[in-house]
């Protein structure tokens, strides 16, 4: 190309002329594209602490979209999937360990008012006794 300052013949790969310094067209164009936000990406890491089986899937789609985006929220989505999975895995250890120890007192409790049912000191052993005794 032709050099718009002092005319000489430049590469047509110039951001510069190397006669004068000038600025060649090229040099106003965008070379690389802005990056660009995953939105899903974003989304997906912040609701992955909130509501885990959401971000999850959030930033499956994250991760998916980053392919087309030159890569950009790959690292978040991915981030994003592995706190919803360890959140959920807590979350499971959590209700397992729950349920559990809900057994376990309630087998407590009904262990408690079984040997209170057979004795006559205790309010619900009296109460027992009175009941068994009433026609109705
Ligand atoms: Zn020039």
């Amino acid at each position: 190309m032709t050099c718009t300052n002092c005319g000489q013949e430049i590469s047509d790969s110039a951001y510069v002329c190397p006669y004068c310094g000038a600025r060649t067209p090229i040099s106003y164009q965008q070379p690389v594209a802005p990056p660009a936000n995953n939105d899903m990406a974003i989304a997906g890491l912040i609701l992955a602490f909130f509501i885990p089986i959401v971000g999850l899937i959030l930033s499956c789609i994250g991760l998916h979209n980053s392919k087309q985006m030159n890569g950009a929220g790959r690292g978040m989505s991915i981030a994003g999937i592995v706190i919803s999975v360890v959140l959920m895995v807590f979350a499971i250890i959590f209700v397992i360990v729950y349920v559990v120890v809900l057994i376990e007192v309630l087998n407590a409790v009904a262990d408690g008012i079984g040997d209170q049912l057979n004795d006559p000191n205790t309010y619900v052993g009296l109460a027992a006794m009175v009941r068994a005794k009433l026609p109705f």
